[in-house]
């Protein structure tokens, strides 16, 4: 069999150079099994494991078919990527920037939390790709403000996430306003039968293409289940496992949990964010530019993070709270072992956890004995790997969890921890960053944004509507 290779899948030449300029020469298998019939506009299911490269298989189609589409007109985007979470829909945003400039076409975020005035603008000026969570694209509808009347080619990443009760109507009345002709793409790394509403309703004669059976462990994780005796033993546990050198996400139940726990974890000298629903995008986006930038490299999350957020080199993912169900179990996971790479997942549970953990555990197709522990056990010691020093609270970068308030950000005085001023003081210059639209610190790096990251002129394409200058690049965001 010939050697297979983005070009003899079908991809344009000008994708193909701008995917092997940045390392992406290798299709993935989901790419491979997706990209022939998604090129060629059919509907379809794609399936495969966390960290399969799913982003750019729909991103690829979604490019190139829009590519040989008119320009956007103003509120009329062609093409729409709907995304559980904020942070996911900027990670799309910036898969899809890069190969949207090559073919001279634009990309915008909408989501809630933020003013939504550049949202307005862009679309105004007629953004091609949106990439939106539910909520504020209706709001946005409602406010006849966008019409998706014109909309080519819509995406649901995170699919069942997206068909669960909570988004089902609101996504449901986003696809009833897109042309009943268009291209329409779910994928997922759980695609299972509760897609089933948005299946029947929406979707053209589909294709499903499944890499990976509906569950499948992916091969290079690594998983562990421990039994603490009590709560004390399960603290002691998680500081512990939080001590070490490598980026690590720390999942708890609750927002309030996840507070607590990152800034526990701050204060004993080891530098963490939360991120939680609770948060401003402000905070949101502090924290998560804090975790991808390396400033920190400890994240405690609510199952906010648990969908397609992809951060490379995690080696380690916590259960401080067993997940509610097994897909969740999945998905969490998901966020070590990207890509290929090794990863580790440990899940604590106590004693009256354990049968609820095991049943969770076959659900998922996990098998991993449960392993009985003290805090001080070896088994714990290597878990943590090689202990990072203790770090300084005048030291502490920008982006940790502070107590009473949001998280750390660069405040009149200059870094919120670094402030000597009283508790108190530092307490209102964070929570004041924390709702405000402070300074651009700690901005996550890259694109998406709310701004037009895509724009690109004399790219060689003749598309109508020209004269387009090149917009902010990667770089940039408008708010
Ligand atoms: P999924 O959505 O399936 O969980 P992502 O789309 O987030 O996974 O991709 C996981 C990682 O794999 C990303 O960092 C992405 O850049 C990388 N990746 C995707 N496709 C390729 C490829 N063909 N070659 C190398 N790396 C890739
Ligand atoms: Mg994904």
């Amino acid at each position: 069999m010939p050697h297979t290779t983005f070009a003899s899948l079908g991809v344009d030449s000008d994708l193909v150079a701008d995917l092997a300029s940045r390392g992406f020469t290798e299709p993935f298998p989901i790419q491979a099994a997706t990209l022939p019939d998604t090129l060629a506009g059919r509907d379809v299911l794609g399936r495969g494991r966390t960290g399969s490269g799913k982003t750019l298989a729909f991103s690829l189609p979604l490019v190139q078919r829009l590519a040989d589409e008119d320009c956007a007109r103003p509120g009329h985007p062609i093409g729409l990527v709907l995304a559980p979470t904020r942070e996911l829909a900027l990670q799309i945003a910036e898969t899809i920037a890069p190969l949207a400039r090559e073919v001279d076409m634009t990309v915008t975020t909408i989501f809630g939390g933020v003013n939504q005035k550049p949202q307005v603008k862009a679309l105004s000026q007629g953004v091609d790709v949106v990439v939106a969570c539910p909520g504020r694209l209706l709001d946005l509808m409602g406010q006849g403000v966008v019409s998706l009347d014109e909309v080519a080619v819509t995406v649901l990443d995170e699919a069942d996430h997206m068909a669960d009760l909570g988004f089902l109507p609101g996504v449901r009345r986003i696809l009833r306003a897109t042309p009943r002709t268009g291209q329409r793409m779910l994928f997922s790394a759980t695609l299972d039968n509760g897609v089933d509403a948005i299946v029947d309703e929406f979707l053209n004669d589909p294709l499903l293409h499944s890499v990976d059976p509906a569950v499948a462990p992916v091969q290079s994780m690594d998983h562990r289940v421990l039994l603490v005796p009590d709560k004390a033993a399960k603290d002691e546990v998680v500081m512990r496992l939080a001590s070490g050198t490598g980026r690590r996400i720390l999942f708890t139940r609750t927002k309030h949990l996840a507070r607590r726990l990152a800034r526990k974890l701050t204060q004993a000298g080891i530098p963490a964010a939360e991120l939680q629903g609770n948060m401003s995008q402000n905070a949101r986006e502090r924290a998560m530019g804090a975790f991808t930038s390396g400033a920190l490299h400890v994240l405690v999350a609510t199952d906010i993070a648990a969908r397609g957020i992809d951060v490379s080199g995690v080696e380690l993912v916590v259960h401080v709270d067993p997940p509610a169900e097994h897909k969740a179990y999945l998905h969490r996971s998901g966020r070590t072992a990207r890509a290929g790479a090794r990863g580790v997942v440990v899940t604590l549970v106590l004693p009256e956890q354990r049968h609820d953990v095991e049943v969770l555990l076959k659900k998922a197709r996990i098998r991993a004995g449960i392993e009985k522990v003290r805090p001080g056990d070896d088994v714990v010691t290597e878990l943590v790997g090689q202990v990072a020093p203790v770090v300084a609270a005048a030291d502490m970068p920008e982006g940790v969890a502070v107590k009473g308030g949001g998280t750390a950000g660069r405040s009149k005085e200059g870094r919120a921890g670094r402030s000597r001023s009283s508790g108190a003081a530092r307490r209102r210059g964070a929570e004041a960053q924390g709702r405000g639209q402070g300074a651009n610190a700690g901005r996550p790096r890259g694109a998406g944004g709310s701004g037009r990251a895509g724009a690109g002129g004399g790219a060689g394409r003749t598309r109508s509507g020209q004269g387009r200058g090149r917009g902010p690049g990667p770089g940039s965001r408008q708010r």
